[in-house]
């Protein structure tokens, strides 16, 4: 029986696939409502999971066979045609597919053509866990839907606007262009999203507003956004540097990896693993989740208590930064998981920069609330916002813009 809530809208399906999971969302660009959404995991890992959600319906789960990102794309498309939204419908107008790594060539969402693939796998050694598996969603939905204009939309795009000065690392030129070494930056989808938002929350014109956004799920990125172009974020050639995430430890001095070579006798692949996945909130407390993270805090862990201090200390840094970067900043945005959720963190990141015209209302931040809001007081010279993301819409758009009617 059909669940889906039928529309005459033009669609466009986003697919966010990782190297065992894809998530999907089906979009009618008439309202941008959802139409359907899911997550297909274990992906090559033996009994394989599906979970779908058709807008207004019950969710789905079931175990499945899928050996590959094609049995996985392929289970969620039967999930789809069974709520009568079938990929085959003539209101299917664009697959949009998150695509984490675009390198200096693509500033734009780009409609995937082979030349375009090749490219894509050129920059993977720059996202080795990241292209190939978008790289697979793409292909797999070719194969599927092979007259859908399939469209890339790339997490570095926003960041291609950084001058030179903040895109460039201070090494050696030479080494740093044969290895195309420099700050790309990501989360773009998201700032780009948020940035925008942000100006309208103001009633005012992207190009007309500085805003700082903190993008703090469990990855986290801060950028400077002036005039809707972006001027300088936090993550770096990878997504490591910059703040202090869940399990990523952001800024540290280089010389700690030679330090741990040399003297603990780790390995490159100990040390990546070190520093992306048991360094951050994890490394610091044991725990990721911010929610853990703040419980343990409120009931007085000390190891908690410091985790929540040095990802707070980075944060009001990297306020403090952009402010100088920007001049003049009209807005501050938080977003994401922890960002959207979790008012101590805004009220800490925040308090003692009323001298540069940034602070919260406590009971504006603490107020529940899911839409874009201001939680600043009115007197202060800083606009303070809560704007959740939403990278599929964004991602959804973008594609639109490029290949719909
Ligand atoms: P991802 O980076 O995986 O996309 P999200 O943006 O969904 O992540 O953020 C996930 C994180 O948000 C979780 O790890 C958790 O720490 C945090 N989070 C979610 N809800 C809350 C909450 N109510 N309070 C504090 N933190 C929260």
């Amino acid at each position: 029986m059909a669940h889906g809530r039928r529309s005459g809208g033009e669609r466009v399906l986003v697919l966010n696939s990782g190297s065992s999971s894809v998530k999907y969302q089906l979009l009618d660009m008439a309202d941008h409502s959802r139409l359907a959404s899911g997550l297909v995991e274990r992906i090559g890992e033996g009994a394989g999971r599906l979970a779908h959600t058709p807008a207004g319906g019950e969710r789905r789960e079931r175990e499945a066979d899928l050996p590959d990102h094609r049995a996985a794309l392929r289970a969620a498309a039967g999930e789809l045609a069974a709520d009568g939204l079938g990929l085959d419908a003539p209101e299917l107008v664009a697959v949009g597919h998150r695509v984490v790594h675009g390198g200096r060539a693509f500033t734009e969402p780009t409609v995937v053509d082979e030349r375009v693939l090749a490219e894509i796998e050129r920059l993977v050694p720059l996202a080795p866990l990241h292209n190939p598996a978008n790289l697979a969603g793409i292909r797999t939905a070719m194969d599927l839907n092979p007259d859908v204009p399939q469209v890339a939309v790339f997490d570095t795009a926003f960041h291609t606007t950084l001058p030179e000065h903040a895109a460039r690392y201070a090494i050696d030129t030479a080494t740093a262009d044969d290895h195309l070494i420099r700050k790309y930056g990501f989360h773009g989808t998201s700032h780009a999203y948020v940035s925008r938002r942000t100006a309208a929350l103001l009633g005012r014109e992207p190009a007309e507003v500085n805003v700082i956004v903190l993008h703090l799920g469990n990855g986290a990125s801060a950028s400077a956004v002036a005039g809707g172009r972006c001027v300088d974020t936090s993550m770096g050639l990878t997504p490591l540097e910059g703040l202090v995430m869940g399990t990523r430890s952001g800024d540290t001095d280089p010389a700690v990896v030679f330090h741990l070579a040399r003297v603990a006798g780790m390995d490159v692949a100990d040390i990546d693993a070190l520093l992306n996945q048991r360094s951050g909130l994890v490394g610091l407390c044991g725990d990721n989740d911010m929610r853990e993270v703040l419980r343990r805090r409120a009931e007085g862990d000390a190891e908690a208590g410091l985790a929540f201090d040095v990802y707070i200390h980075r944060l009001r840094k990297y306020i403090g930064a952009y402010c100088a970067v920007l001049g003049r900043v009209d807005a501050v945005a938080f977003t994401a998981g922890v960002g959207e959720n979790a008012a101590p963190v805004r009220a800490a990141a925040v308090a003692g920069l009323e001298g540069l015209g940034i602070e919260v209302d406590g009971a504006a931040n603490t107020a529940p609330g899911g839409g874009p809001r201001l939680i600043s007081p009115e007197h202060a010279r800083v606009a303070v916002a809560v704007v959740p993301t939403d990278e599929e819409l964004e991602i959804a758009t973008q594609a639109y813009a490029l290949v719909g009617s």
